[in-house]
């Protein structure tokens, strides 16, 4: 089986049962460390909800991320750099982000835009773009990157590590087994090769935070991102930015929506 990510050779590592009915096949690259699921049958059925019902962690998530995303871009971009997120879901850390006072838009083709209406990306380039747990659910993680770098040079993304070189038992909660969303596994190993691939830096904070950028990037800052975030040094940004939660409205009421 030829590796999604750098054309190796994968081998079949694991199979496991998803969504108590189909067989999982986990292939494993021994070049970049990319795990992956090849040809999941039952995508369409695990879409028939985008956000999978189980997902009780989905507010508190967009809530610790949006923080981190705001102390994370105040640092790196200006104030009224435009962003995106990708995948971006119903759209709540686009609106959290634009009640901080970042000027984010919304993009995902597959889910109904709830909390970010008005504030759909019309293909112009960004500053940064966001993707948060949505690695994980690429089956084509090389194009799906290619597609978020038309957009922008900087990418800021989640999804959680797999120590290279293991094929976790699984107790490991984030292969999903219930819901079959997750299909793809990389480890420090493997987005360091994507982020050479394209030419571009990495940094991770050696859990779920990951950046990929053009610009050459302070070694640790996701880590110093996540030190920040636990003194609440956010809050501090939130004071200083206006918030775009009036000044939304407006646009929204001018727009008859
Ligand atoms: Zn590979």
């Amino acid at each position: 089986m030829d590796c999604k990510i750098c054309l190796g050779r994968a081998k079949l590592v694991k199979k496991a049962t998803v969504r108590n009915a189909y067989t999982a096949e986990y292939y494993l690259c021994a070049n970049c460390d990319f795990m992956f699921v090849e040809n999941p049958s039952w995508l369409e059925e695990a879409y028939q909800s985008p956000i999978n019902t189980t997902d009780t962690g989905y507010v508190m998530r967009n809530m610790y991320l949006s923080r981190k995303t705001l102390l994370l871009f105040y640092i790196l971009f200006k104030k009224d750099d435009h962003f995106l997120d990708y995948a971006a879901g119903y759209g709540m850390l686009v609106r959290i982000m634009r009640d901080y006072g970042l000027n984010f838009f919304w993009h995902d083709p597959h889910t109904q835009n709830l909390f970010a209406q008005g504030f759909e990306h019309k293909g112009e380039k960004v500053k940064a773009v966001t993707c948060f747990e949505g690695f994980e659910h690429f089956s084509e993680p090389i194009k799906e990157m290619e597609k978020m770098l038309l957009y922008g040079e900087n990418l800021f993304f989640s999804t959680r590590l797999r120590p290279a070189g293991i094929v976790p038992d699984e107790s490991w909660e984030y292969y999903g087994l219930n819901h079959g969303q997750h299909i793809s596994f990389y480890s420090t190993k493997t987005l360091d090769f994507i982020a050479r691939k394209f030419n571009l830096n990495y940094e991770t904070d050696g859990n779920n935070l990951h950046l990929i950028s053009k610009r050459k990037l302070t070694s640790g800052i996701l880590k110093i991102i996540n030190f920040l975030t636990k003194i609440q040094a956010d809050l501090l940004i939130r004071k200083i930015l206006k918030s775009r939660t009036t000044s939304d409205q407006k646009i929204l009421l001018n727009q008859g929506l």
